[in-house]
């Protein structure tokens, strides 16, 4: 196991989009040149605002779409840019969560189920080993065996992040990255998501590529931040050294547009120094 679980080296990405009425189509760079390393155990916090590429590069971490053009080392193996050698074992180690987890799950499908098919479709578990790990994980995400039965409607959409979460750990994998998976949350359910999941990090020694594009939630969470403005990243560092002291004129903005009690206010809820409203 490599000390660096994601190294990404100059990634692209270029979308094909139709121009004008005629059938043209033009290249739009939608990433421009990403670079970052990510070390076992740590967050790197991604943020940037609406359309700057944050979800893209997320579908190119999880091996969910390709770079146009660049390096992506997982586990300190290189991952093909033509992907033909994409092996089921690398693949297991990078699970994405999306914001709206509803939208993932299947109506019909009992949660029960919904945890067991990476196991059934990925390993040789009996029926028997799947349901115990089933169970086990709704327990480690604080669901219990009467969710098991219940079908996605039944649930919150704080309980429909967990089994996100869930499903994302079935196949144990190093890296999650998690795409905004607190925004459509209320700020009591965000605070509690977010100590599972630094719960789970710290038991699972996972590593977390954060997507978010709200500062207290990032200065919560992070290690390392980085900043994307129009498919470039303008910051990178640790959270202390951006937050402290952003170098970019689009963060200098993004800071001065959150006043410094919003900052803090996550912090305030799950650690529980203020009462929640
Ligand atoms: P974010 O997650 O930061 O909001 P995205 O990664 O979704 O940003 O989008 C980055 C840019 O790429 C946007 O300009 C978006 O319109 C464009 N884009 C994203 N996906 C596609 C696609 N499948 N086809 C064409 N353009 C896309
Ligand atoms: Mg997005």
């Amino acid at each position: 196991m490599s000390e660096w679980v994601l190294e990404a080296n100059n990634l692209t990405r270029d979308y094909s989009v139709a121009k004008g009425f005629f059938g043209q189509r033009e290249t739009v760079r939608a990433l421009k040149g990403v670079s970052f390393k990510l070390a076992q155990g740590k967050t790197l916090a991604i943020v940037g605002e609406s359309g700057c590429g944050k979800s893209t590069l997320a579908r190119i971490l999880t091996l969910i779409d390709p770079a146009t053009s660049g390096e992506l080392l997982i586990d300190g193996e290189a991952v093909a840019i033509a992907r033909q050698k994409l092996t089921p074992a690398l693949r297991r180690k990078v699970q994405i969560v999306f914001q709206n987890p509803y939208g993932s799950l299947n109506p019909r499908q009992k949660i029960g189920k919904v945890l067991e098919e990476p196991l059934l479709l990925n390993t040789n578990k009996t029926k028997a080993e799947r349901k115990g790990l089933a169970m086990a994980m709704l327990e480690k995400v604080g669901l219990g065996a009467e969710h098991y039965h219940r079908y996605p409607h039944m649930f919150s959409g704080g309980q429909r992040q967990r089994i996100a979460i869930a499903r994302a750990l079935m196949l144990t994998p190093r890296l999650l990255v998690l795409d905004e998976p607190v925004s459509a949350l209320d700020l009591s359910v965000q605070a509690q998501i977010l100590n599972l999941l630094a719960d789970l990090q710290e038991e699972l020694d996972l590593t977390y590529v954060f997507i978010s594009h709200d500062l207290s939630v990032v200065k919560y969470i992070a290690d390392e931040v980085l900043v994307m403005y129009f498919g470039e990243v303008v910051e990178y560092g640790s959270r202390d050294a951006v937050f402290a002291n952003p170098q970019h004129a689009y963060t200098q903005t993004l800071f001065a547009a959150t006043p410094r009690a919003d900052i803090d206010s996550i912090r305030a809820r799950v650690t529980g120094t203020q009462p929640t409203v």
